[in-house]
């Protein structure tokens, strides 16, 4: 990289940890920050780490405090955010639902009409109602947002959402989806594309990437490999290579990681046999 690049990294909650742990991956070295320091920096690349709120990392990244940083993309948004999102980095998926308690009648977000709405994103709230001509009233909470139909502040709230059970633990029922979020690097807009930010959207890319696939290894008899090939879900090519034994090749491919549950029997069944899959370390197409 030619110049230092400073990178803002959420401080504490959800995404804290799946941060670190893809730039531990990554291969840069982060450097644990001492207790209260909120800087730090990576041993094999030079990029300075500004620990803060995810909340956070949006307005620094447009007031050009840092040049990057992970967060929501739900955060983005809300704050209408003037920066770039560089890459999508596959955790921290989640989606701002509308819900209600599970005995209110109110089957869409249509049914909404008229009714109070409490929301943390009142902007992609209001936003996600409009877009669907729904004239409701939003509520905007700091937090705790899924009591507020129990303590009479709202009919219905907008929240994030991972696995439900949240909604499912405080007696609320999803009637339709608003925004779907993960966690990205973003980047100042009016920054120019530098070789410094390009390296580390390709470094944490190659990661993000590598997680979602598998390496497969199967042999099967030669006169059986269109079969095999046939439900590889690859879209490259499979490397064919000849074994020792005659009439048998060995058949390496990459594939997707959610594939490969439903792709084992199926390759037995077409003649493949000494199945491996391995983790993928890092992947640049
Ligand atoms: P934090 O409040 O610091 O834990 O981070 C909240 C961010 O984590 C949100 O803005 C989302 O981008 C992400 N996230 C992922 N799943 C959820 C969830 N179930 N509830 C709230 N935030 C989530």
């Amino acid at each position: 990289m030619s110049r230092r690049l400073t990178l803002a990294l959420p401080s504490k909650g959800r995404l804290r940890e799946p941060s670190w742990a893809l730039l531990e991956a990554s291969g840069v070295a982060p450097q644990e920050p001492g207790e209260r320091v909120l800087q730090s920096h990576c041993r094999n690349a030079e990029i300075d780490l500004l620990f803060v709120r995810a909340d956070d990392v949006p307005e620094y990244v447009q007031d050009g405090v840092v040049d990057c940083g992970i967060t929501g993309l739900d955060l983005v948004a809300e704050r209408q955010s003037n920066v770039e999102v560089l890459l999508r980095l596959g955790f921290g998926t989640c989606s701002l639902q509308a819900a209600v308690p599970d005995g209110d009648p109110a089957q869409s977000l249509a049914d909404l009409a008229g009714r109070r709405v409490a929301t943390t994103h009142p902007h992609l709230a209001a936003k996600g109602l409009a877009d669907g001509g729904v004239a409701a009233e939003v509520v905007t909470v700091a937090g705790a947002v899924e009591i507020s139909p129990r303590l009479g502040l709202a009919d219905a709230i907008i929240d994030l959402v991972s696995t439900g059970s949240t909604l499912r633990t405080n007696g609320l029922r999803s009637i339709g989806v608003l925004f779907e979020s993960e966690a990205v690097l973003v980047g100042r807009s009016s920054d120019a594309d530098s070789e410094a930010r390009r390296t580390l959207a390709t470094v944490l890319g190659s990661v993000v990437a590598a997680r979602a696939n598998r390496y497969l290894l199967c042999n099967v008899a030669r006169d059986r490999l269109d079969e095999v090939t046939a439900i590889l879900p690859t879209r490259g090519s499979p490397t064919i290579m000849d074994l020792a034994s005659s009439g048998l090749v060995a058949v390496h491919a990459l594939v997707p990681a959610a594939d490969i549950w439903s792709l084992l029997p199926r390759l037995e069944e077409a003649g493949a046999s000494s199945i491996l899959t391995l983790p993928v370390e890092r992947m640049v197409p």
